[in-house]
């Protein structure tokens, strides 16, 4: 076996995230929703538009919020795309939904928002629009159909920080900002992290005193110390979804830098881009395309392979070179839990082509490309 020299990922550092902790812990305050958490919160709604934005523990955990928000009942319907991570169906499916999955786009893994009219019945309440990879799904037409059927929108822009959709006049506008809500991960894979982390956006401000209690355990905690409510009471199903200050100031270092972060992994994607196929030309790959109506936010770079045999002996010719090249999701339509539920056995053509055929390669803020590209030869 051959050491990897080239992981898949590497967490990315400022070298000011110790600073911003020892400065939490001078604070006198290292529990939820103090200096830096309010610092990334603010960021976010200033440089994005983003409507109220509440720190997570994860992209997972800001899914469940938003499913308590909704107040959904097990007799309700979700659709949710088959190509995509275990929690954007899991929070759902932990509140008893029924879980309606949508095949993808023969181009790309986002939904394929002409096979949704016929997923939708009386007991539709939601459409999870996955951005996968931070490519922005077709807005336009997904937003037509939630309007139309008056349904939630939830966006799950876990890897799509940073990344925009462009409309059909050119207009751009930030992911993250078209649903009602919208979940974003900071988990080390993704391109800002803090280790564990992420965020529930909510959009509409019906929702923000509810996201108040629902944040906070499930009280009404906040009214409290505001001085508008005499006690400190349970209100609501909640749960203890705000993460540290520990975690806010490892982001709120990111976050600062963002702009660099993202300059360096552009640079990356684009040698990867300009490289890849040349380097890799005897497996005849697919390379990834941007659809015409992103703005991509460079968090993957893929390929689709000839099927899973080829898939499997790349990863192994690679890894012998020491380079770590990955495949990722499994249609969730195939996964043993969802057949567990004896639910039909369905055939969704596009899922099953990017899980047997997509592969990603490394790609992270600090990546040696004169390293990878020596060990590819
Ligand atoms: C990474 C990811 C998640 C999970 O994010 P966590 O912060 O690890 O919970 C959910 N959905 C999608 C589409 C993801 O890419």
């Amino acid at each position: 076996m051959s050491t990897i020299s080239i992981p898949f990922n590497s967490p990315y550092s400022t070298g000011n995230e110790w600073h911003y902790i020892q400065d939490a812990y001078k604070e006198g305050k290292l529990a939820a929703d103090g200096k830096y958490t309010s610092k990334c919160q603010e960021f976010f709604e200033k440089k994005y538009g983003f409507g109220k934005v509440y720190l997570t523990h994860s992209c997972t955990h800001a899914l469940e919020m938003a499913a308590l928000l909704m107040d959904l009942k097990p007799e309700d319907e979700v659709i949710v795309p088959s190509y995509t991570y275990v929690s954007t169906a899991n929070a759902f499916a932990l509140r008893g939904c029924k879980i309606v999955f949508v095949d993808s786009l023969p181009d790309y893994p986002g939904i394929d928002p002409n096979l949704l009219p016929q997923l939708i019945n009386d007991k539709t309440r939601a459409i999870i629009a996955v951005h996968y990879g931070g490519l922005a799904c077709d807005m336009e037409q997904i937003m037509a159909i939630t309007r139309k059927h008056k349904l939630f929108l939830v966006e799950d822009a876990a890897a799509a920080i940073n990344g925009f959709y462009i409309d059909p006049n050119k207009k751009r506008q930030p992911l993250g900002t078209f649903g009602h809500f919208a979940t974003f991960s900071f988990h080390e894979t993704k391109n800002i992290s803090c280790g564990e982390g992420g965020m529930l956006v909510v959009n509409d401000p019906e929702f923000i005193s509810k996201a108040d209690e629902v944040w906070n355990r499930g009280t009404n905690r906040k009214a409290f110390n505001a001085g508008n409510k005499n006690k400190y009471e349970w209100v609501s199903l909640g749960s203890a979804f705000a993460p540290s200050e520990i975690n806010a100031a490892w982001l709120w270092a990111q976050l600062e830098q963002i702009e660099t972060i993202q300059q360096n992994r552009k640079v990356i994607w684009l040698w990867l881009k300009n490289n890849l196929p040349n380097l890799l030309e005897e497996y005849e790959i697919e390379w990834m395309k941007i659809p015409s109506h992103a703005e991509h936010n460079y968090h993957l770079f893929y390929g689709l392979v000839k099927n899973f045999k080829q898939r499997d002996e790349l990863i192994k010719i690679l890894k012998q070179k020491g380079i770590l090249a990955v495949f990722h999701y499994q249609g969730l339509h195939t996964s043993p839990y969802y057949l567990s539920l004896e639910n039909p056995i369905q055939k969704l053509v596009q899922a099953e082509k990017y899980s047997d055929r997509l592969i990603r390669f490394p790609l992270f803020a600090n990546l040696n490309t004169e390293d990878l590209s020596q060990r590819m030869q």
